[in-house]
């Protein structure tokens, strides 16, 4: 199948860019593609591995760690493996003692079958152990198979551990285009919500100066064009598109590691993400899939930006009001219960509600407001059409239908900002004095 991006130039160099930065990736093969598991012992041998250990669950284990077992068996490299016998596997202490476990003394690689859950415990159980491991993607459910982080859940939380990343990433077309139709519709998710999230970096350069690396963007906006195009053949899961979904999460995660930071894959809709399953993991519930989250999220994000494009500011009433620090944190303790102390912290460092931070951007923006109006109708899709696509893929447009209450839409419309110091579009509207009021508008929105 033709390439549609050329992800192995990106990797295991330096490039030096034109934003004065020097980018690297870590990761040394990427190989999603049709017959990708008739390529994967070859790719061991190149490595020079020898003994091979694979971490699978039972569902992975049949879609796809079967049959690459049996190519490493043909190809004469010798293996153990370990297969969860769960039906959802979560990432707590006792699976990473199960797989700890079971990893056979003098193991050179580690072998991931899998996607978000599989991946996060062999990056961690790996870097522990001080072994390589590659991820064999099963599904292209979201944008984590490079980063470094891997999120585990430790005495009941959620937690992010610095790891390393995998060595290569390998994904069969055959395999990742038969994935459950949900993980497909998440990476779909995970991969649309860039346009809200490199919107919001665009955003925070002119507001903030803040620093901006237009090749990382423009090799993100690519992947998501090339998605787009795509977009349609989603639902029949035809191999090109599946390949392009993978692809571009792939890619997303390397634009992370160039900037060294998530600006390039995560804004607002990752933060309505984040607030939504801090407060299912807090109620004791199972939040939906990161990836669906996000799609919603960034239907949410579109639907703020595009009310803003008509908005009319009384720039002086704005920078004349007030910020009530005590009545905000009363608020924090209400809506972030248990987390609230962390958050508080986040703010007492960065100062995003500080009134004479807010005052100088709002100088910015009162400059620029007839710009950023005519940026948000240029660069933006319609809200419309970022739901139709969904919808078409019977995947969730509201958030009600991911358990998330009007309320706690409500909620993180005016105060999901607050989880990260990083300036997205719910920042900006903090700042003009608009969040109650689009949060009041996006809850009657998404209750009709
Ligand atoms: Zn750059
Ligand atoms: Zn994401």
């Amino acid at each position: 199948m033709a390439g549609t991006l050329d992800l192995n130039s990106y990797l295991d160099r330096e490039i030096m860019c034109s934003c004065g930065h020097k980018h690297y990736s870590a990761v040394k093969k990427i190989d999603i593609d049709t017959g990708a598991v008739k390529r994967l012992p070859g790719h061991i041998k190149d490595f020079g591995y020898e003994k091979v250990f694979i971490v699978a669950d039972k569902n992975t284990w049949k879609a796809a760690g079967a049959d690459a077992a049996a190519e490493l068996e043909k190809a004469g490299i010798s293996y153990d493996k370990v297969i969860l016998d769960y039906d959802e596997v979560i990432p707590d202490e006792h699976v990473i003692g199960e797989i700890l476990a079971a990893v056979v003394p003098g193991s050179d690689l580690i072998l991931a079958v899998g996607s978000g859950t599989l991946n996060d415990l062999c990056k961690l159980i790996s870097f522990r152990m001080g072994l390589d491991y590659i991820i064999y993607a099963t599904a292209p459910s979201m944008d984590g198979f490079v980063s470094i982080g891997s999120a585990v859940i430790l005495n009941h939380v959620k937690t992010t551990l610095d790891c390393h990343g995998p060595v290569a990433v390998i994904g069969d077309v055959d395999v990742l285009s038969q994935a459950p139709m949900r993980l497909i519709a998440a990476g779909l998710g995970d991969t649309l919500g860039k346009y809200t999230c490199l919107f919001d970096w665009k955003l925070s350069r002119l507001i903030n100066d803040e620093y901006y690396c237009e090749e990382v963007v423009e090799m993100v906006e690519t992947a998501i064009s090339t998605v787009m195009k795509y977009s349609n053949e989603v639902k029949n899961r035809k191999p090109e598109a599946v390949k392009a979904v993978t692809e571009a999460l792939v890619l997303t995660g390397i634009a992370m590691s160039f900037v060294g930071n998530s600006r390039p894959a995560s804004g607002c809709e990752h933060h309505f993400s984040h607030f939504w399953e801090m407060k299912a993991f807090m109620h004791g519930k199972f939040p939906a899939l990161h990836g669906t989250q996000v799609g919603v999220g960034t239907i949410i994000a579109l639907y703020l930006y595009h009310m803003l494009e008509k908005q009319e500011i009384d720039f002086a009433a704005v920078k004349a009001s007030g910020f009530d620090k005590d009545a905000w944190i009363r608020e924090i303790k209400e809506v972030y219960e248990i987390a609230a102390d962390g958050i508080i912290a986040v703010e007492e460092k960065s100062q995003k509600n500080n009134v004479e931070q807010r005052n100088v951007r709002l100088d910015v923006i009162e400059k620029n407001w007839d710009k950023i109006r005519q940026m948000i109708h240029d660069g933006l899709p319609a809200v419309k059409d970022m739901e139709d696509l969904f919808a078409g893929l019977e995947a969730p447009v509201n958030p009600t239908q991911i358990d998330v209450s009007l309320e706690e839409l409500y909620q993180s419309v005016i105060y999901a900002k607050e989880v990260r110091p990083r300036y997205t579009v719910l920042q900006l509207i903090w700042d003009l004095g608009l969040s109650r009021e689009y949060a009041e508008k996006t809850r009657d929105y998404f209750s009709a």
